[in-house]
């Protein structure tokens, strides 16, 4: 049993603007800064001591992280500090992304999604978050910024480990970036938990189909998995399987014996691996159903 605490003593600073972010994080190292988003996890790591920072640079003040942007390209591009409550009610995400609108809305309750955001989902390199899956079969990048500049790279990338991202000490992500929805895609994130409490997600699934022109065969699929592995992963040998085909049982088994293949899920007291290989194989084949019908249906007006 893990006994939460008082909050350990820290220096707190709240700046305005990111570049004053930047430079309060660029001195100190490692573990000794600590970011501040909606606090929805990192005020539990520090009550449980699993972070002792000796300084906490609070986001909320920063109005220039909190933003949707229609792009000129026909993506969008999402700042780190806006909370999933915008994901779910901003029109331009709904028109576009409905696969993150739809995910968003499953996380925790009312009370969670007004003051959690996308930021802190991605970056907290937990590998039950339910938004990285759903942004990597979206085709996302981040933007990483610090004091020296910026550098972008795919979602995909960003996790090279269990609980660790690829930001260096003095980096925060700032940006997400979508790209244009293809035409005649869907995708749908599915996830196994507990639905008594607003539980950690068991098993989630996420998949994305982009059709061929008559809507008949597939002509991409992502696929990418929470909970699944030590890490959020895109299936890539999974993804190959259907590509060219038209939607059949067979191929849908096929698919899945794949991601299965691909996937190394744990054994906790949530459920053990076994358990979670047969929920990765039924949500696998429902999820892809469900994205293929809704690129059969919105006819590449939405992902
Ligand atoms: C009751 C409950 C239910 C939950 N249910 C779910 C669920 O269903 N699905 C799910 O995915 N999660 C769930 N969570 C986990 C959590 O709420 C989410 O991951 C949330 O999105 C975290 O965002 P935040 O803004 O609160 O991040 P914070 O708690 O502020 O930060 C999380 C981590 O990310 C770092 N960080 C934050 N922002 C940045 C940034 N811009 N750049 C770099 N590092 C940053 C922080 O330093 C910290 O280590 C739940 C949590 C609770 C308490």
């Amino acid at each position: 049993m893990t006994y939460l605490m008082r909050l350990p003593k820290f220096e707190y600073l709240g700046p305005r603007s990111l570049a004053e972010v930047c430079g309060a994080i660029a001195g100190p190292s490692g573990n000794e800064v600590m970011l501040l988003a909606g606090g929805t996890d990192a005020i539990l790591q520090m009550r449980r001591r699993e972070r002792v920072p000796r300084r906490v640079v609070g986001l909320k003040g920063v109005a220039e992280l909190d933003f949707v942007r229609e792009e000129a390209d026909g993506g969008v591009a999402i700042g780190a500090m806006t909370t999933l409550r915008s994901l779910v009610h901003d029109p331009r995400i709904a028109a576009r992304y409905d696969l993150l609108r739809e995910t968003a809305a499953q996380i925790g309750g009312h009370e969670l999604r007004n003051v959690a955001t996308i930021g802190g989902n991605i970056a907290g390199a937990l590998p039950c978050a339910d938004l990285p899956p759903a942004l990597m079969t979206l085709g996302a990048r981040i933007r990483l910024s610090s004091a020296r500049g910026d550098r972008w790279l795919a979602l995909d990338e960003f996790f090279p480990e269990f609980g660790r991202t690829v930001a260096r000490a003095d980096e925060l992500l700032s940006e997400i970036g979508l790209p244009r929805p293809a035409p005649r895609s869907g995708g749908t994130y599915l996830k196994f938990h507990d639905r008594q409490s607003m539980d950690m997600t068991v098993v989630g699934v996420s998949a994305w189909v982009a059709l061929d022109d008559e809507g008949r065969t597939c002509r991409d699929l992502r696929l990418a998995y929470a909970n699944s592995a030590p890490t959020v992963f895109r299936a890539k040998r999974a993804e190959a399987v259907l590509r060219g085909q038209a939607l059949t049982d067979e191929g849908l088994e096929a698919v899945a014996e794949a991601a299965c293949g691909e996937s190394r899920p744990r054994t906790s007291w949530r459920a053990n691996g076994a358990y979670r290989l047969e929920l990765i194989a039924a949500l696998t084949r429902r999820a892809i159903r469900r994205a293929w019908d809704k690129a059969a249906s919105q006819g590449g007006a939405k992902s």
